[in-house]
């Protein structure tokens, strides 16, 4: 398989084929984010996307799943799209599942018709980086769209009928007051949203982004342990979800947690105020275990 530079895909598309229908991220500029900093942002010719699906025919005969990347899939035109998905299709016979990086720019920047059309083609799910609900910490990191702006975008994605899957992002207010905003308001998004897939990150920062180097002058702090936890208790607490799976079991967290909202909500809460009280380290995952 062909691939350029690094390639990323949610955990959940760890069986996935990854298929780059573009390079690099189209938005490129939020400030806790290295994935693509050594690509110049471009879309991938029909040609060249179709080469590679039939490179993977001779490669892995059938496939059930595929993602699509890089970091902006969806912004491809969506007449495009929808001939890649049904070359897909039509080599794959046991394709079951294909999912897309959705920025909220290139969500926004399609009518809901379009949506539907992706998701008649066979688009299953978009994984939408929401990282924070606090409007001013949306500002502050670049993420380039407001509050209501991210709402839209992944209410687009469910009025669709696609799976939609978001990230936060904790730690992201870095060892401030604002911290308890963070958690807060990130529930709050998400209550708006209610999507059908939560996964909790926490930060880990990178050399060669814009927070990391504000790390180096002193502007910035990372939170603690337990002081991440507890953002994850105020953000818990607040969720109002209706059949949400919730997961913080990245590699970047130190309590890992899956559950389903509502149900699991007071297990999950019991949990981590027991974790809190006791003060214990010894329940999380050490920093030399976590990853990006
Ligand atoms: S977080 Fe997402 S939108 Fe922001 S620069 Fe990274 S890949 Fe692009």
């Amino acid at each position: 398989m062909r691939y350029e530079g690094s390639v990323y895909r949610p955990p959940s598309e760890a069986r996935s084929y990854i298929l780059q229908v573009t390079i690099g991220c189209s938005h490129n500029r939020c400030t806790f984010c290295s994935m693509y900093k050594d690509k110049k942002y471009r879309v991938r010719s029909l040609d060249e996307v179709m080469a590679d699906i039939r490179m993977a025919k001779l490669y892995y005969g059938d496939l059930e799943k595929v993602f699509l990347a890089d970091g902006d899939a969806l912004a491809v035109e969506t007449g495009d799209l929808v001939k890649i998905i049904a070359e897909l299709k039509k080599n794959f016979y046991s394709l079951r599942h294909i999912g897309i990086y959705a920025s909220p720019d290139s969500i926004l920047s399609k009518d809901i018709e379009e949506l539907k059309r992706l998701k008649e083609a066979g688009l299953t799910i978009a994984y939408l980086g929401v990282e924070t609900g606090d409007p001013e910490l949306l500002k502050d990191i670049k993420k380039g769209v407001t509050y209501e702006e991210m709402v839209e975008a992944g209410k687009k994605i469910r009025e669709a009928g696609i799976l939609l899957s978001v990230t936060v992002l904790l730690g992201l207010a870095g060892r401030t007051p604002q911290a308890v905003d963070h958690a807060r308001k990130t529930a709050q998004i998400l209550n708006e949203m209610n999507p059908d897939y939560v996964g909790a990150l926490t930060l880990m920062l990178e050399p060669r982004t814009p927070l990391y180097r504000k790390m180096q002058r002193g502007e910035f702090e990372l939170p603690g342990p337990f002081e991440i936890l507890d953002e994850m208790r105020i953000m818990i607490e607040n969720l109002e979800l209706e059949g949400t799976e919730f997961r913080s079991n990245h590699a970047s967290n130190y309590l890992p947690i899956k559950g389903r909202f509502p149900e699991d909500k007071e297990n999950i809460m019991d949990l981590i105020n027991t974790i809190i009280n006791r003060n214990d380290a010894r329940y999380l995952r050490p920093d030399y275990l976590r990853a990006l």
